[in-house]
């Protein structure tokens, strides 16, 4: 697969007016680095809800082992960018997706992809911790026994705990329920549920938004060693936090458009677009 859409690298900037603009739909965004082997890629992507469309066009690539986030101002469709990789807008009845997403060149649209065993691979966590009713084992072992991969499960339970940071803060007390936890704990948690199974790629929508500044440290710090062994796409509304712990930044903005895609260093210090400037040094937001 070629990178950068297939070679659509066309977009219109104009500086004559020292106005920059930009079109979007339907091309690749501002930036576009070349991304060798984009474990995801986005081409055209269009979603509607009903009749509402709330992304248009998205052209993106997400490279593997670094963390991609996802930034924009409210309703900009950055949630509903990261459901439509592993299919979660499925569960809305009234989202509706075209164009074409792949997932190691795989469309996860097509007819023969199970959404369930795509969620294995592609896993979610999301902004309320929501560890279920049962115990702190029983919440990482979920998805392996679901998945009959109970073979060692005691290894497989403690190596996604070790995994998630909350080993050393758990490990006497597994039998517990995981609602006990601290919301921090809690995160985590649900962090070792989602990488039990051995997915490839962790979807994260704003997982710390919800937690005090030193559980969010500790879950940022997390996101930066999960890189290390999976490719990690986070949303987020904390500016700070996506140059603090993320190689890439996708800019969306109003009306569902990815304006600039590119290293994050370079979307914070030096972007292409003004409307892009704009929003991260806060006119608007
Ligand atoms: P963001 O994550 O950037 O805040 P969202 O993806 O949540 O943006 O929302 C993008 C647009 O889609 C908004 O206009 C929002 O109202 C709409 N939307 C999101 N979820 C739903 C839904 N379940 N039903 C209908 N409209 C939705």
């Amino acid at each position: 697969m070629t990178a950068n859409g297939g070679g659509q690298r066309t977009v219109s900037t104009s500086e004559s007016d020292g106005a920059r603009t930009e079109s979007t739909t339907g091309d690749a965004p501002l930036g576009s680095p070349d991304i060798v082997d984009p474990v995801i890629e986005a081409r055209d992507l269009d979603v509607y809800y009903g009749d509402d469309q709330a992304l248009h066009g998205i052209n993106l690539e997400i490279p593997e082992e670094q963390v991609t986030a996802l930034i924009g101002p409210s309703g900009c469709g950055k949630s509903t960018f990261l459901r439509s990789i592993n299919r979660m807008n499925d569960l809305i009845d009234i989202a509706r997706v075209e164009g074409d997403l792949f997932f190691r060149e795989k469309n996860v649209y097509d007819e023969d992809v199970d959404p369930v065993a795509l969620r294995r691979k592609i896993g979610m966590v999301f902004q309320k911790p929501n560890p279920f009713p049962k115990s702190i084992y029983d919440n990482v072992a979920y998805g392996l026994r679901v998945q009959g991969q109970d073979e060692n499960l005691d290894e497989k339970v403690h190596t996604a705990l070790e995994r998630a940071a909350l080993l050393e803060e758990v490990e006497d007390q597994l039998d517990s329920s995981g609602l006990d936890l601290s919301g921090g704990q809690q995160q985590r948690l649900c962090i070792a549920r989602a990488i039990a199974p051995d997915p490839e790629v962790i979807l994260m929508d704003e997982p710390a938004s919800a937690l005090d500044p030193v559980a969010t440290s500790k879950i940022e710090d997390l996101v930066e060693e999960l890189a290390e062994e999976y490719t990690v796409i986070i949303v987020t509304h904390n500016m700070q936090q996506a140059a603090r712990i993320s190689d890439k930044t996708a800019v969306f903005l109003t009306g569902g458009h990815l304006v600039e895609f590119d290293d994050t260093d370079k979307i914070f210090e030096n972007p292409e677009s003004d409307r892009v400037e704009d929003y991260i040094t806060g006119k608007f937001g």
